[in-house]
């Protein structure tokens, strides 16, 4: 099994899966069934022994609470992270309202999701089939996330981050936002999978954590409550209390991804400014 291998699995997958389209049993509105979620994934192989996995156990970073690639996979080589840009339908329907998601980023954001982890566990299932270790780490039983600091560590931090692993891995650099800029843009969702399995590592096209932003400040000023500012970076509280606004408003789907439309990173890497 190669990389050329998991790319044409994730674009067969991408492109027969029933979970990819919208079914007449959940649409929102009838004239959503049928359409399609997520365009063609890409990918990038990074080594599960990369300084930067270490770096993320950093308090200023994520903290000691993150697992690296071998913590969760002794053994580990390979950390595959994709992106699934999602579709023109989806983007452009988000694009309109400046409040509230559209039906059609809703079902992005949950059925969206639910494609996106039968196409891990179907990927992570090919790999073992291949005979080698494999183990999606958001799907783990040692997985754990927060939301408040109630928990044993610190609020809105997880022990494995598919952002993280995407910047180490060259996926993609943050943006302003704090969501991943990657070459088909911002506007998608992110997974992957920690293996055993030696894959040719992707080159990573950029240095700093930042880099593919350029500061522009539009996620800034299409965010409905100010949780994103050029001088503070983001307010994560800010943006949970309003996914849970829109959990109660719009159950039992929730979502928002404004700052990820009609900005200049939502479909491509915006061109640097010019100074
Ligand atoms: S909209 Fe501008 S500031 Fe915000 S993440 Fe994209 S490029 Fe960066
Ligand atoms: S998801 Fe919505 S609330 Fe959260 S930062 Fe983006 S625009 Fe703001």
């Amino acid at each position: 099994m190669n990389k050329q291998t998991i790319i044409r699995i994730a674009k067969r997958f991408t492109e027969n899966s029933q979970l990819n389209y919208i079914s007449k049993d959940v649409a929102i509105r009838k004239e959503l069934a049928g359409m399609k979620i997520f365009d063609e994934a890409i990918f990038a192989f990074g080594s599960a022994e990369d300084k930067g996995f270490e770096l993320l156990k950093n308090p200023s970073v994520i903290g000691e609470h993150f697992l690296t690639p071998t913590e969760w996979l002794p053994g580990a080589n390979t950390v595959i992270v994709y992106f699934f840009p999602f579709t023109d339908e989806i983007i452009k329907s988000n694009r309109k309202e400046k409040r509230w998601p559209s039906d059609e980023w809703l079902h992005g954001r949950i059925e969206g999701q639910i494609f996106l982890k039968e196409f891990s566990m179907f990927l992570n299932k090919k790999i073992s089939d291949a005979g080698y270790d494999s183990i999606i780490p958001t799907l783990d039983s040692r997985f754990i996330s927060s939301t408040s600091s109630d928990e044993k560590i610190p609020p809105y931090s997880s022990n494995w981050s598919e952002r993280h692993a995407a910047f180490v891995s060259g996926l993609g650099t943050f943006g302003l936002s704090k969501g991943i800029i990657t070459e088909k843009g911002m506007a998608g969702r992110l997974g992957s999978i920690v293996t055993n399995l030696e894959l040719e590592l992707s080159e990573k096209n950029y240095r700093d954590v930042y880099e593919y932003c350029t500061i522009c400040g539009a996620c800034a000023e299409r965010c409905p409550v100010n949780a994103i500012s050029i001088e503070r970076g983001k307010d994560h509280k800010k943006c949970a209390d309003h996914l849970d606004i829109t959990s109660k408003k719009f159950k039992p789907r929730y979502g928002c991804g404004k700052c990820q439309v009609l900005v200049p990173c939502e479909r491509r890497i915006p061109k640097t400014l010019e100074f």
